[in-house]
C-alpha cells in the first residue's frame, strides 16, 4: 500500500515534520537520510509483522544463526532492491528534488565484524530470507564496530568507530523482550526432598535488551529478524542507599557493564584469552537461547519436541557456550533430567569450524572460565566426563584422550565442546573439510564418522553484483532474461556469449566505467592520478601472514628493481591496490602495511617508473570500500600459503564482477578453478599437501632460497639496507621473520612461481579478446557461489527446514 510514489512523497514529508519540525527544504544531509530511512522502515514492517505471525500460526521448524559477528555494511540500499521499491522511491525522492544516491551515501556502514566470518554471517541471513526460509540471527549490539583505519605517516592508526553517533535507523528496541543473564558466584548442587538440584548464588546480574533488525527477502514479502543483544544495568533497589560506598559500587557496576557491549574485539583469525571477550560469549549466548526457549514455551509447543522445532547453527566456536547453557535452561529452569537434556542439546546444536589455524583455536583457562560461569563449568565437566568415559572404553589410549578430551592441560577446549556437543560439523570450502577430517580433527572423525561434512561458502549476489555492479546486472538482464536474480545458477547461460564481440565490448565498458570511479576515488582522497587503462590488481582482506600480502608487495619491489634496470621489463601498466586492517597487537601485519605504504610512496613519486607502476594502500577497508573495488578489479590476488585460507569469500566477490583469479589452490580458489578451468584463472605456488608435508618432515630451509635467487635477495637486503629513506630498523623484524623463523608461510618458496604468474597475467591480459571471454567465463560460474546455493544445502542437508511462504 505504500508502494507508489505518491504515498511515498506524502509520508516523507510528514516523517520530516514529525521528526524535525522542518520543512523538507530545511533538512541537513542526514537528517534527509534518516527521514527516508525511516519511511523505508514502515514499508518494511507490514511484512515484517506478517512474517513473524506467519511463524507462530504455522508451527515450521525454524534456524537460528548464532554469531559472535555480523559485518552488515550499509542497509538501505539493500532493502530498497530486496523490497522491490528503488525505482519507485528513486522517483519519489526526485520531485522532491532529492537524490537517492546521496541520500544512500549518507548511511553509516554497520561493521559489527572484522572480516570474512562476519561477512558470511551477513551473506547468510540475507540469503535464509531472500529463500523464505524462517531463520533468524542473533548477535551482539556492539556500540563501537570494527575500528577505522587511517594511515598517519605510513602507520595504521586505529580511531573508534561511532556507527552509532547519529542512531541506527533499522534496530527496534524491544525493552519487554530483556532477559537477565548471570556471572560469577558461587554453584553447587544441594539435596532437596531426594532430587539434586543446583544452587547458583550470590552472582551479579546484567541485563540483555535486544534491538531487533529486519532482515528483508528478495522480492518474497519475508523478513527475519537479526536479533542484536546490549548490555544494561539491571536497576537494584538495593544500590538506593545513598551512602558513598553504595554509589561506588553502584558505579563500579555500571562501567563493568556498558563494558560488555561496548567494542568488538578485533582480532581476526587469532584469539586471545581475555575475559572480557568470554564474558561476551556468555552474555550473547544466554541471552538468544533464554529467549528462544521462552518463546517456543509461549508458543504453546512441547519441550520435549525442541529439536524437532529448533535448530541453533554456531558460527566458529565463540558461540559453543550454547551447548551447556541450552543443557543449564532444561535442567535447572525446566527440571529436565540430565539424559533428557542431552538427547535434546546434541540433536539442535551445529557447529561451522572456520580454520585450520592453531593460533586461531579458542581455549580457555579452567581458572578464568570456572569463577566466571561456575555453573556452566559444572555443566561442561560432566559432559566430558561423560565423553571420556565412553571414549576411554573404546581405546583405552592416553594419547587419544590428550586429542578428544574437552578439558585438557588446564584449558577449556571449545572445538571440542563443539564437535562433542553438535550434531554437525561443516567446513567451509571442499579443501578445508578434506583438512579437518584428514588432519585437524581426524581424531573426532574416526569417533563421530558422519558427523562431518562440507558445505562451501557463497557470497550473496544481490549484495555484491546487483548492487555493487547495477549497470553488469541489466546487462545480463538484457543478456539471459531476469530469472538469475531468483536463481543465481542460471548465470551459466551467460557462456552463450563468451565469444561474442558486442557482448564482450559491453563486459569492457563496464568495467571501465568502474575503474574510472575507483580512479575519481583515489584521485580525489589520495591525489594520485591512476591510469585507467593499466591492470588493476587486488588484493584486499585482512594483512595476515598466511594471505601473504608481504608477497605481493616484496615482488613489486623486485618489479620496480627491474624497471630500473631495464625500462620495458613491464609491457602493460599496472596499478596494485592493496587495503586491509591489521589487528593493533599484529606487529608483522603492521609493518606488512608500513612497508606497502612506503614503497608506494616512493614509486608513486619516482617519475621514472609512476607512468607504468602504481601502488596504493586504500585505508579503512570495509563493505562500502568492497562495493567500490571489486566491480573494478581485473585480478583478484588470493595468494594464501595453501592449506591456510578455510574458504575465502573475497575470492568469489571479484570472480563475480568479472575478475580472474591469480591464486594458489587453497580454500575455495580450487573450487573456482575447477569451475572455470585452467584457461581461464592463474594458479601458482606448493599445494595443500606439499605445505603439510614440509610441516611435517621440516626440509625447507629459507636461507637456501635467499642464497640462491639473487632477486629475493635484493629485495631482502631493501628492507633492511637504507633503501627506504628515513627507516631505520623499521622492517628488521620482516626480514627476520622470513629468515630466522624460517618462512613458516613458505612466502620465498613460492616467490619465483608467483613472480612468473605476475607477469604471465600481464601476457594474458593483452589479449583482450581472450582476456574478456575469461571475464564472462567467470561471471558465468559464479552462480555456484552465490550463499543461495550455500543455504539451501544448509537448509536441506543439516538444518532440515523448508520455505514458508508469506502472502
Ligand atoms: C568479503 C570480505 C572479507 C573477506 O575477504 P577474504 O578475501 O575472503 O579474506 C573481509 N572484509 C570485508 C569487508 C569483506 O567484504
Amino acid at each position: 500500500m505504500f508502494r507508489n510514489k505518491q504515498t511515498i512523497k506524502t509520508r516523507f514529508i510528514h516523517k520530516a515534520h514529525a521528526m524535525w519540525g522542518k520543512p523538507v527544504e530545511e533538512l541537513t544531509k542526514n537528517e534527509v537520510y534518516q527521514t527516508f530511512a525511516g519511511v523505508v522502515r514502515e514499508v518494511i514492517s507490514e511484512n515484517w509483522i506478517k512474517t513473524n505471525k506467519a511463524y507462530l500460526d504455522r508451527q515450521e521448524k525454524q534456524v537460528y544463526y548464532f554469531s559472535i559477528e555480523f559485518l552488515l555494511g550499509k542497509l538501505l540500499d539493500c532493502n530498497l532492491i530486496n523490497a522491490d521499491i528503488k525505482k519507485v522511491c528513486a522517483e519519489a525522492m526526485q520531485e522532491l528534488g532529492l537524490d537517492l544516491e546521496g541520500i544512500l551515501h549518507e548511511e553509516p556502514d554497520a561493521g559489527l565484524g572484522n572480516g570474512g566470518l562476519g561477512r558470511l554471517a551477513a551473506c547468510f541471513i540475507d540469503s535464509i530470507a531472500s529463500l523464505g526460509l524462517p531463520g533468524h540471527g542473533c548477535g551482539i549490539r556492539y556500540k563501537n564496530g570494527l575500528f577505522t583505519q587511517k594511515i598517519v605517516e605510513n602507520n595504521q592508526v586505529e580511531l573508534p568507530d561511532g556507527w552509532l553517533q547519529n542512531g541506527f535507523v533499522w534496530e527496534f528496541r524491544k525493552a519487554d523482550k530483556a532477559v537477565e543473564v548471570r556471572f560469577k558466584g558461587n554453584a553447587y548442587m544441594k539435596d532437596v526432598d531426594g532430587k539434586l538440584e543446583c544452587v547458583h548464588e550470590n552472582y551479579y546480574k546484567v541485563s540483555a535488551v535486544p534491538y531487533d533488525v529486519p532482515i528483508v527477502g528478495y522480492k518474497n514479502n519475508t523478513v527475519n529478524t537479526l536479533r542484536l543483544w546490549n548490555a544494561e544495568v539491571v536497576l537494584n533497589s538495593d544500590f538506593e542507599e545513598i551512602s558513598y560506598d553504595a554509589y561506588k559500587e553502584k558505579l563500579r557496576y555500571k562501567h563493568m557493564v556498558q563494558r560488555i557491549t561496548k567494542i568488538l574485539y578485533p582480532d581476526d583469525s587469532s584469539y586471545e584469552g581475555k575475559e572480557l571477550r568470554l564474558v561476551q560469549e556468555y552474555f550473547f549466548v544466554s541471552a538468544g537461547i533464554q529467549s528462544i526457549v521462552r518463546h517456543y514455551k509461549r508458543s504453546g509447543a512441547d519441550l520435549n519436541d525442541f529439536h524437532k522445532k529448533i535448530v541453533i547453527h554456531i558460527n566458529d566456536t565463540h558461540p559453543a557456550l550454547a551447548i551447556p547453557e541450552l543443557m543449564r535452561i532444561l535442567m535447572d529452569e525446566e527440571g529436565m533430567t540430565w539424559e533428557k537434556a542431552w538427547y535434546i542439546t546434541r540433536r539442535t546444536v551445529a557447529y561451522t569450524n572456520h580454520t585450520i589455524l592453531p593460533e586461531a583455536l579458542e581455549k580457555w583457562s579452567i581458572d578464568m572460565f570456572k569463577s566466571l560461569l561456575p555453573r556452566i563449568y559444572m555443566i561442561v565437566e560432566e559432559i566430558n566426563r561423560r565423553f571420556t568415559k565412553e571414549a576411554w572404553e573404546r581405546y583405552h589410549s592416553d594419547d587419544k584422550m590428550r586429542e578428544l578430551s574437552i578439558l585438557w592441560d588446564a584449558q577449556v577446549h571449545m572445538a571440542r565442546l563443539a564437535v562433542v556437543g553438535s550434531f554437525s560439523v561443516n567446513g567451509v570450502a571442499q579443501i578445508h573439510s578434506d583438512i579437518l577430517k584428514s588432519h585437524t580433527m581426524r581424531d573426532f572423525h574416526d569417533y563421530y564418522p558422519g558427523k562431518f561434512n562440507n558445505k562451501t561458502n557463497g557470497i550473496t549476489h544481490r549484495r555484491w553484483l546487483i548492487k555493487a555492479n547495477p549497470k553488469l546486472a541489466e546487462l545480463i538482464n538484457q543478456s539471459i532474461g531476469p530469472e538469475w536474480e531468483k536463481d543465481p545458477g542460471r548465470l551459466i547461460n551467460l557462456l552463450r556469449f563468451k565469444d561474442d564481440k558486442g557482448f564482450k565490448a559491453e563486459i569492457d565498458k563496464i568495467k571501465r566505467g568502474r575503474k574510472e570511479v575507483l580512479a575519481k576515488y583515489i584521485k580525489n582522497r589520495y591525489k594520485v592520478a591512476v591510469d585507467t587503462s593499466s591492470i588493476f590488481d587486488v588484493q584486499i582482506k585482512r594483512i595476515h601472514s598466511y594471505k601473504r600480502q608481504i608477497m605481493n608487495i616484496l615482488n613489486v619491489m623486485a618489479v620496480y628493481n627491474r624497471m630500473l634496470e631495464d625500462p620495458n621489463t613491464l609491457t602493460i601498466p599496472r596499478t596494485v591496490i592493496f587495503a586491509g586492517k591489521a589487528a593493533p597487537s599484529y606487529h608483522i601485519a603492521k609493518l606488512t602495511i608500513k612497508l606497502i605504504s612506503k614503497l608506494s610512496d616512493m614509486i608513486n613519486n619516482d617519475k621514472r617508473v609512476n607512468d607504468k607502476l602504481k601502488v596504493l594502500f586504500l585505508e579503512n577497508y570495509s563493505v562500502s570500500l568492497g562495493e567500490l573495488l571489486f566491480p573494478a578489479t581485473d585480478i583478484s590476488e588470493q595468494i594464501s600459503t595453501a592449506s591456510k585460507e578455510a574458504s575465502g569469500t573475497g575470492n568469489m566477490k571479484f570472480m563475480m564482477n568479472g575478475a580472474i583469479t591469480l591464486g594458489t589452490l587453497d580454500g575455495a580458489n580450487v573450487e573456482i578453478r575447477n569451475a572455470v578451468g585452467d584457461d581461464h584463472c592463474i594458479i601458482f605456488g606448493l599445494k595443500a599437501e606439499e605445505v603439510l608435508a614440509y610441516y611435517e618432515n621440516g626440509q625447507y630451509s629459507a636461507w637456501d632460497i635467499y642464497n640462491s635467487n639473487i632477486q629475493v635477495k635484493t629485495v631482502l637486503e631493501q628492507l633492511i639496507n637504507g633503501f627506504f629513506p628515513n627507516s631505520g630498523e623499521s622492517f628488521r623484524a620482516l626480514y627476520d621473520f622470513l629468515l630466522y623463523n624460517n618462512d613458516e608461510f613458505f612466502v620465498l618458496k613460492d616467490f619465483d612461481a608467483y613472480s612468473k604468474a605476475r607477469r604471465y597475467s600481464g601476457e594474458k591480459y593483452r589479449d583482450r579478446e581472450a582476456w574478456l571471454t575469461s571475464s564472462i567465463v567467470n561471471i558465468a560460474h559464479s552462480g555456484i557461489f552465490s550463499s543461495d546455493r550455500t543455504i539451501k544445502e544448509y537448509a536441506e542437508e543439516i538444518w532440515d527446514i523448508k520455505p514458508v511462504k508469506i502472502k
